[in-house]
């Protein structure tokens, strides 16, 4: 007797063809139950091997400046007000920028992600930036800088692509329709015009968001057709860290099964995009963790801005027991542009478990910042 083609994969046939999903796809995805979740997952994983093979992106985070902004995004522990106990310190300089990074891109990085607080950046502190860039170019060609500065004045796109940035990333964070219950010292228009400088300055524009933090299904869907709409290059999908100290403290309404839907729906509005799974990832998919590189195919290594990731070793790890392979710097993005590649055996991961969501979020106490080594 023949078995039934699922829906999901009717739905990954009709975009390998060339197809669209439609709103109501997207929501079906999110809304489909558990026992549908592995033929959700392996219907998502065809469009993330079509277009990105068995490679795995590896971004690296350096906090450049932490906390003490006056924004007050209530998800972030580094937002006005805060009591998070995190680390907080302005600018790093040229040299301890470059050596943070240098951790990262040992382990693999091939993208290093400069990040700053606060609402932006003066046009000094962009020349800051600027040096920096340049010093991890210089020390590392060919590895990706990704900058994330806040909202950009006139010029100032331009200025970090002139010095070798290469993507900048702004995120979205949540739907528009939702935008005024997580912030409101600036506006969800306020972000769409940085994402549109970036890509004006043809920097690659990277903007993602946070799931968990009080928006509908449909708000999360209306937000991935807006990114598609953006054609945003990256997307990384963060899963809300509820810190103490923070308005969101305490708010805890995802699932690991949520989390791996809300990749897949991804996935489907944006087949050929990168999808970085990103922070809230250790606490939110806990054992499933590794499950996700069979939908999104980028990642951070190590710690996150002010919380602890599960130590790097243990990300490669998870990359090569799913059978894939960290990209190189010299590898292109898209798989139709390398032949693919089985991976390679990572370095021993020290046994620490996933799956953390009882527990207080970890802050980040060492790498930037701190005279402690790096989790890299
Ligand atoms: S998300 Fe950015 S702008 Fe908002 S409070 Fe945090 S550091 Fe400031």
């Amino acid at each position: 007797m023949p078995v039934p083609t699922p829906r999901w994969h009717e739905l990954a046939d009709h975009v390998l063809a060339g197809g669209a999903v439609t709103p109501a796809d997207a929501l079906a995805v999110l809304d489909s139950p558990d026992s549908e979740l592995m033929n959700v997952v392996a219907a998502a994983s065809r469009l993330r091997f079509e277009y990105f093979g068995t490679t795995v992106k590896v971004n690296y985070l350096v906090n450049l400046k932490s906390g003490l902004c006056p924004e007050d995004c209530f998800y972030c522990s580094q937002r006005l007000n805060s009591t998070a106990g995190i680390l907080r310190y302005t600018w790093l300089n040229t040299d301890e920028a470059v050596t943070a990074a240098r951790a990262g891109i040992a382990a693999g990085a091939s993208r290093v992600c400069l990040v700053a607080s606060g609402t932006g950046p003066s046009n000094r502190e962009v020349g800051k930036v600027t040096d920096i860039i340049e010093a991890i170019k210089s020390d590392t060609p060919g590895v990706e800088v990704c900058a994330c500065l806040g909202a950009l004045k006139d010029g100032q796109a331009e200025k970090l692509c002139a010095s070798g940035a290469d993507a900048y990333n702004h995120n979205l964070n949540t739907a528009e329709s939702h935008y005024e219950d997580i912030c409101t010292t600036h506006t969800y228009a306020d972000r769409e015009h940085t994402v549109a400088q970036a890509h004006g300055a043809g920097l690659s524009a990277c903007s993602g968001f946070i799931a968990g933090m009080g928006e509908s299904r449909e708000q999360l869907v209306e937000l991935a057709f807006d990114l598609r709409a953006k054609e945003v290059d990256s997307i990384p999908v963060n899963f809300l860290l509820p810190f103490d100290g923070t308005p969101l403290e305490g708010v805890d309404t995802l699932n690991p099964r949520d989390c791996l839907r809300i990749l897949a729906m991804v996935r489907f509005v944006a087949p050929d995009t990168e999808i970085r799974v990103a922070a809230g990832r250790e606490r939110h998919l806990g054992h499933l963790q590794g499950i996700a590189l069979y939908v999104a195919n980028s990642l951070f290594l190590g710690d996150y801005l002010t919380s602890e990731g599960q130590p790097g070793a243990e990300d490669l790890q998870m990359i090569a027991d799913a059978g894939l392979e960290v990209l190189r710097m010299d590898q292109p993005d898209h798989a139709d542009e390398h032949p693919a590649e089985h991976a390679e055996p990572a370095t021993a991961a020290p046994a620490t478990a996933p799956g953390r969501r009882d527990e207080k979020v970890a802050i980040r106490t060492r790498g930037a910042g701190t005279s402690e080594p790096a989790n890299a």
